[in-house]
């Protein structure tokens, strides 16, 4: 799959495209797990002249920075000093794609200070970090048109009514009511002002107002796709909770968590049932 291949809006690519464009440097590719960013890593590494690119483990990073290539994919565990070899590395070329568990673009950001990595190094070297996250796509052939209500209105982002799609079954799809995977993603590029902000310590909130100024995060994505049709409500509400800028700061268009209790208690004394799960899906502890 080339970068073209890549279900990401066009701006998203276009950073992209521009973050490979120097010979160095470091993009950030973050996932649940290792298996959903692979497909990703590898759309990245396309757009390298073929022979020329060289992917191992974490543990294997010094080893093939001696090897004459033009990108380094490294995934596995990540320690402080491994992330340091890599900005190191990095710094003088080849460009290098870090595979790293973590739940969205700021999660990643987090890990690399959580683990002391020289800030300066972060700022001057850090091109890009992408984020990915698979959903299970709704098959368009059976999926049933429903009306959001109260509650699920309000995390969605959209007028209690509107209409949005729910699961159901049929032979193309044996009966699941899905049809494949498809990727969310989210970006964050490291431009001039991010790159200060980065060097001089900004807080999570700072970079995250910047950051997502002009590109959705992975919550507002997935509210889109709900709202298409390509995904259920409930998978998007999920990715809402799951990726509440509570740890990551508050950004762009996600809701903030301290305006939820409230949301629910208002939306709640209705006849709408009350939300199933924990409003406060907190993840603060990264760090
Ligand atoms: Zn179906």
């Amino acid at each position: 799959m080339s970068l073209a291949g890549l279900q990401m809006p066009q701006p998203m690519r276009n950073m992209l495209r521009d973050a490979l464009a120097p010979p160095c440097g470091v993009i950030v590719v973050a996932s649940d797990t290792s298996a959903d960013r692979a497909a990703t890593m590898a759309a990245l590494a396309k757009p390298i002249a073929e022979g020329r690119v060289r992917a191992g483990t974490s543990a294997e990073l010094q080893a093939l920075s001696q090897q004459d290539c033009d990108m380094l994919l490294i995934d596995g565990a990540m320690d402080r000093r491994t992330l340091e070899q890599a900005f190191k590395i990095a710094e003088a070329g080849p460009r290098i794609v870090l595979g790293m568990d973590a739940a969205d673009t700021m999660a990643a950001m987090e890990t690399l200070r959580a683990l002391r990595v020289d800030r300066h190094a972060i700022a001057f070297g850090l091109r890009a970090i992408i984020a990915v996250r698979q959903a299970r796509r709704l098959c368009e052939l059976c999926r049933i048109p429903d009306q959001a209500r109260g509650s699920e209105a309000a995390l969605l982002g959209v007028d209690p009514g509107t209409v949005i799609y729910r699961a159901a079954g049929c032979g193309a799809c044996d009966g699941t009511g899905h049809a494949g995977m498809l990727s969310i993603y989210e970006t964050m590029a490291v431009d001039a002002a991010l790159r200060r902000l980065i060097a001089e310590g900004g807080d999570a909130a700072i970079l995250s107002r910047h950051a997502f100024l002009n590109t959705p995060r992975l919550s507002g994505s997935a509210r889109t796709l709900a709202r298409e049709g390509a995904i259920p409500a409930h998978i998007a509400i999920d990715i809402g909770r799951a990726h509440m800028p509570g740890a990551s700061g508050t950004g762009g268009d996600g809701v903030h968590p301290h305006l939820l209790p409230s949301f629910s208690q208002r939306l709640d004394g209705g006849a709408n049932p009350p939300l199933s799960a924990p409003l406060h899906g907190d993840r603060s502890s990264i760090g």
